[in-house]
């Protein structure tokens, strides 16, 4: 009998699928995507979320029984959530006003408690969805704060599965690495990776207008004051995470909230591929550096995330079209 011995043995080895249709006949490269929604959790955090808890477990920062607390998106919460009910934690995720409804129901139907924040504060703003889970990290008996921000067990995750899963896949022939960057973890841990395999492999990660990480990148000041409200889920920052390390990102490439939610539609009708928001970001970033790609190169794109997560909003034509993007 071939069996899992529980799901979080399921977490990785997700499939690498060439892109057809999607980047257009004339586009130079081949372009293969790194399809992380075939994780139980639907997305690529379930990697990282099982290895910050594990990494916690051997250190003694979460304890049999305990509460785990971490302010998230979904995807984490996710992926926590799994991690948590095959090893007997409880999970409180603390989320903001902008995250879909959907994403909080499904956080809710595997067990979890999820607190809602506003967005319109500063993060050192008590009401704020980081300041809220890092005062019930403290207050919670047995609780453990994750931060996935600066809780570096999230890049070492990608370091050590991700990227040498597409190192194999690829044969080692990839020449360019594209990622949504939000935390970090998976831009950098990727990046640090192939770097050290092959210093020529561009790593380009994908921002979003209205979010700091590519000013800072290029000019290595940080302008809180310059992050303004998006609507792409997943990726952008108004903090600079600990997991970070800028020195192996080559260049970051911004896409609209329009682009990105129109390429995830494109994705979705055009090659099958189902995913969320930040994965068509990423496609539409390709496009947008068509000019930059030869015949030669191997592209790998990641994606992040399932589409079901945002049948509300960019796979829903009414709301695409009060947004005016349809
Ligand atoms: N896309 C989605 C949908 C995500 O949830 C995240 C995580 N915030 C990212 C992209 C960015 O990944 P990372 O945090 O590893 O930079």
């Amino acid at each position: 009998m071939k069996y899992a011995q529980n799901i979080l043995e399921t977490i990785g080895n997700t499939p690498l699928v060439k892109l057809n249709k999607v980047l257009g006949e004339d586009f130079p490269a081949m372009v293969l995507a790194k399809v992380e929604t075939f994780n139980p959790g639907n997305s690529v955090k379930d990697r990282m979320a099982l290895k910050m808890i594990e990494d916690a477990e051997k250190d003694g920062r979460l304890k049999p029984g305990g509460t785990i607390i971490e302010g998230t998106s979904g995807n984490t919460g996710m992926g926590l959530a799994l991690a948590a009910i095959v090893k007997g934690y409880k999970c409180i995720f603390v989320t903001n006003a902008k995250q879909s409804k959907e994403k909080n129901d499904i956080l809710r139907a595997v067990g979890a408690e999820v607190i809602v924040c506003p967005t319109d504060v500063t993060p050192e703003d008590p009401r704020s969805y980081y300041s809220v889970s890092k005062r019930l990290g403290e207050e919670i008996e047995n609780g453990w704060y994750v931060n996935q921000y600066d809780n570096l067990s999230n890049r070492q995750a990608h370091y050590e599965q991700t990227a040498p899963e597409i190192w194999e896949q690829t044969d080692g022939k990839l020449t360019h690495f594209v990622a949504g960057a939000g935390t970090g973890g998976t831009v950098t841990g990727c990046g640090t990776f192939f770097k050290e395999k092959n210093a020529d492999i561009k790593v380009i990660g994908v921002d979003t207008y209205g979010s700091i990480l590519k000013e800072y990148h290029e000019t290595g000041e940080f302008h809180p004051e310059h992050a303004h409200s998006y609507i792409t889920e997943g990726i952008g920052e108004d903090i600079i995470p600990q997991n970070y390390d800028m020195s192996v990102i080559d260049h970051f490439e911004k896409v609209t909230d329009k682009d990105g939610a129109i390429y995830a539609r494109k994705l979705a009708k055009e090659e099958g591929i189902f995913c969320g928001y930040s994965a068509g970001s990423a496609i539409a970033a390709l496009i947008q550096m068509k000019d930059k790609f030869t015949k030669d190169d191997v592209i790998v794109v990641l994606l992040h995330d399932h589409g079901s997560r945002y049948v509300g909003k960019i796979y829903n034509d009414e709301w695409m079209k009060e947004m005016g993007w349809l």
